[in-house]
């Protein structure tokens, strides 16, 4: 990509000014004129679909993201063509090709298993339960779902994790199976303090509104859809927004205010009707005939009820039911044996490339390759080598994962580079703090930081860990942040023997959503 940029660039051509068709044209031109590897005139492709998908041309960025998936070849390319079939189902998904959508699901699920890419993977099952969510069968949505809980543990994106979640929950929900519903709900949130997104949170507040109105918690619902409105209106997600409405207007009905909820619904009649999906306009034709019937209006309620009902048969014709039933999930059941292979395998891997590439990898590896450039500490590369090193040696050590509270906020108010100078002082204290102990610092992500500290037990780790917090709680912030404080959480676990360290990730990373979701600015373990 980066070769195609620089040949964009000594043609004196600027893609960063262009968009729309202006966009496509010019990607169209680097397409037939400068691009020379397959690599390159996908690529092109590629962003053209992009473009053309933006401007509501959904049949031609699907043609482009078709003729991409051409021109791309396995094995080399097949990350791309993962990422290109997905995008590619969205969009078939989208025109109610449901049917090609799902031949483009399992193929990928093939793939991703025969290339081991784990995520990706993931995401097509995802789509595969989506399908079924789609003409309504939650039951068989949710065992689609369930496929995915063997290999929670190898999934490397925290957002791609909380979104199949968020899906099972879907269906509990539907299904009315509360207590499920409920653990995995507790379970989401914890999950969503690590993630940040505004739509999954918004999704979690609703998920909890519907969960309290079906536990006749009208009070609570109302709340909960309260703040849940906030964050579907700062996101400008009108899908959340409207499924909030959806459910304000069921709390209401429920509390005997069924005038309040018919209106709110109607004021959005019209924009439903325009361009609401299919999936969409059934809940919201469900909805209106539910709150006009308990408020006996029943002719209108059954008009509503006939338009919901047609939406749902049309959906059911137009998804390959067949096709997605006991022989589709019976294909995925084979696939359960090779994916623990390829669990198996990564940690193998670790110690394989160990003991294979380490020498060389270290001594290739320039310090500037392995160093943070704000920050002067050590990058993820450099904890790969790092982790592999002591998996290698047998060295015993504990995990610290750290990231600092309400960061968001700092660079709001106070502007992204004094958040950059709140980043360098954390990052100065932390070597500060660790200089004198067998351990290493590294930058993990933007206010995300690792320890790794070698030979100690967990409450030796717990007690440097509370340390270095309290040295960051009582650090001179004013003259970087005036009269702001500023907070760090920290997770710690040890590494067990033996295992693969997404493991000890694993639980560093649910250490550090119990300290974030216990109020923050503070340490807390996993065993
Ligand atoms: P929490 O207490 O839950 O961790 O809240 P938070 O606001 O710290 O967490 P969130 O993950 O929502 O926000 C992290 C923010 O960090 C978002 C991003 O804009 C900012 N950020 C990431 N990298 C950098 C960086 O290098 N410099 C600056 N200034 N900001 C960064
Ligand atoms: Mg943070
Ligand atoms: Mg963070």
């Amino acid at each position: 990509m980066e070769n195609l940029l620089n040949k964009l660039h000594a043609a004196g051509l600027d893609h960063t000014r262009v968009s729309g068709e202006d966009a496509i044209t010019l990607w169209r031109h680097v397409g037939e004129h400068l691009a020379s590897t397959p690599m390159q005139r996908a690529y092109c492709l590629i962003i053209s679909a992009e473009y053309r998908f933006e401007l509501n041309q959904v049949q031609l960025s699907i043609d482009e993201l078709k003729q991409a998936l051409d021109i791309l070849e396995l094995p080399q390319h097949a990350a791309e063509i993962l990422a290109v079939k997905n995008s590619l189902c969205e969009r078939l998904g989208e025109l109610g090709d449901y049917h090609s959508a799902l031949n483009e699901y399992v193929s990928a699920t093939t793939i991703a298993v025969e290339h081991s890419y784990i995520d990706q993977y993931v995401t097509a099952v995802i789509g595969l339960g989506n399908l079924c969510d789609t003409y309504g069968d939650h039951a068989r949505a949710l065992r689609y779902y369930q496929k995915i809980d063997s290999i929670d543990l190898a999934i490397t994106s925290r957002t791609l994790r909380l979104r199949y979640k968020l899906y099972m929950l879907a269906c509990f929900i539907k299904l009315q199976r509360l207590n499920p519903a409920q653990d995995l709900l507790t379970e989401c949130e914890e999950l969503s303090i690590l993630v940040s997104d505004k739509s999954l949170t918004g999704q979690i507040l609703l998920y909890q509104a519907k969960l309290h109105r079906l536990r006749d918690e009208h009070d609570a619902a109302l709340k909960a859809l309260a703040k849940a409105q906030y964050s579907a209106s700062t996101n400008h997600a009108s899908w959340l927004a409207l499924m909030n409405r959806i459910e304000v207007a069921y709390t209401l009905s429920a509390i005997g205010k069924q005038p309040l909820a018919v209106l709110l619904l109607m004021s959005k009649l019209k924009k439903v009707e325009s361009h609401g999906s299919p999936v969409l306009s059934k809940q919201f034709y469900d909805a209106l005939s539910h709150v006009l019937a308990s408020q006996a209006h029943f002719k209108t309620a059954l008009e509503f009820e006939k338009k919901a009902y047609a939406i749902e048969s049309e959906l059911m014709k137009q998804v390959p039911i067949t096709e997605l039933g006991a022989a589709q999930l019976r294909r995925l059941t084979r696939f359960e044996l090779q994916l623990k292979l390829i669990m198996s395998e990564i940690e193998n891997k670790e110690l394989k490339e160990t003991t294979k590439q380490h020498k060389s990898t270290v001594a290739q590896l320039q310090q500037d390759v392995l160093t943070d450039p704000l920050t002067s500490l050590k990058n993820r590369r450099w904890l790969d080598a790092k982790l592999k090193e002591l998996l290698l040696s047998n060295t015993p050590f504990a995990l610290l994962v750290i990231d600092i509270d309400h960061f968001k906020s700092i660079n709001d108010e106070l502007s992204h580079l004094v958040g950059d100078k709140a980043i360098v002082n954390v990052s100065h204290e932390l070597i500060e703090q660790f200089r004198r102990r067998d351990a290493s610092c590294v930058r993990f992500g933007g206010e995300e930081f690792l320890v790794i500290v070698e030979n100690v037990t967990l409450q030796e780790a717990q007690q440097l860990a509370e340390d270095y917090r309290k040295r960051i709680y009582q650090f001179n912030w004013q003259p970087i942040l005036g009269e702001r404080s500023l907070t760090v959480s920290i997770g710690v676990t040890l590494h067990h023997a033996g295992e693969n360290t997404q493991r000890t990730f694993h639980r560093a990373d649910k250490a550090l959503y119990r300290a974030k979701a216990l109020g923050r600015n503070q340490t807390c373990c996993e065993e």
